[in-house]
């Protein structure tokens, strides 16, 4: 199937002005990536706050990327609130021209979509457990998947994780912390940090999130920190 996966040979190659045309010839691009973002909660919800940064949904199911492309067209355009006082041109008040998504296998194509250094912020938000024992080497989080989410995220940039699965969330912690360039960081540090408002977005913005929370069910986050170079 993946055969109808359209990707770029290289991250340069991709037209981005085609995702962002409002940000054309600013030579900006993705700075957040969400892996398997699904329906889209939690770039809708960070696109308000981050108004300057693009940020990039990644995902793999055909119909929930076309859904998510739609409701972005739709959301762009809305008028955003008057500004009365304001004198800078409404079209540069127009919303959510920092968000889009791909149709993409993660798992395979990260490196042709995201540059080295990109990224700031990487997510990966409920991800499906693939609960068999055989079927573990399907999870998102992977040594061998590390060393690309190490290859995208900038020095000082940030993983966040977050399920409802507890054997999962155990996983993605003990194979992040054992990879040499990550580093745990604990929530209270990022929100004295200023990245409060991310992780309340993390927990309570995304689709699946909003299920767990209907099902009170209870949810793991664990965060993680790409460091420059190996400690000795
Ligand atoms: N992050 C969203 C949320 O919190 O609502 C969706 C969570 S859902 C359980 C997992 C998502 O990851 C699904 O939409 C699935 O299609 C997507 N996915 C699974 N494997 C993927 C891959 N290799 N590349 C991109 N997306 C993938």
């Amino acid at each position: 199937s993946d055969h109808a996966l359209e990707y770029p040979p290289t991250p340069t190659a991709y037209e981005w002005s085609k995702l962002y045309p409002a940000f054309e010839g600013t030579g900006k691009l993705p700075e957040f990536a969400d892996v398997g973002c699904g329906f889209g909660g939690l770039l809708i919800a960070l696109a308000p706050l981050f108004p300057d940064t693009l940020m990039l949904g990644m995902e793999i199911r055909v119909q929930v990327t076309q859904y998510v492309a739609e409701r972005i067209t739709a959301l762009r355009l809305t008028e955003p609130p008057p500004t009365p006082e304001s004198t800078t041109p409404q079209t540069l008040h127009k919303p959510y021209q920092n968000v889009a998504v791909v149709r993409a296998n993660a798992m395979k194509f990260l490196p042709n979509f995201i540059e080295k250094a990109q990224l700031s912020k990487l997510f990966f938000l409920f991800p499906d457990p693939h609960f068999k024992a055989r079927k573990h080497k399907a999870r998102i989080i992977s040594t061998t998947l590390l060393a690309e989410y190490a290859y995208v995220l900038r020095p000082g940039g940030i993983i966040y994780t977050i399920t409802d699965v507890k054997d999962l969330h155990e996983w993605m912690v003990t194979h992040i912390e054992e990879f040499p360039l990550f580093e745990r960081v604990s929530e209270d540090s990022l929100r004295r940090e200023g990245h409060g408002g991310v992780i309340d977005a993390v927990r309570t913005s995304t689709e699946e999130g909003k299920k767990v929370e209907r099902n009170k069910g209870e949810k793991w986050l664990a965060c993680f920190r790409r460091i420059a170079s190996v400690r000795s």
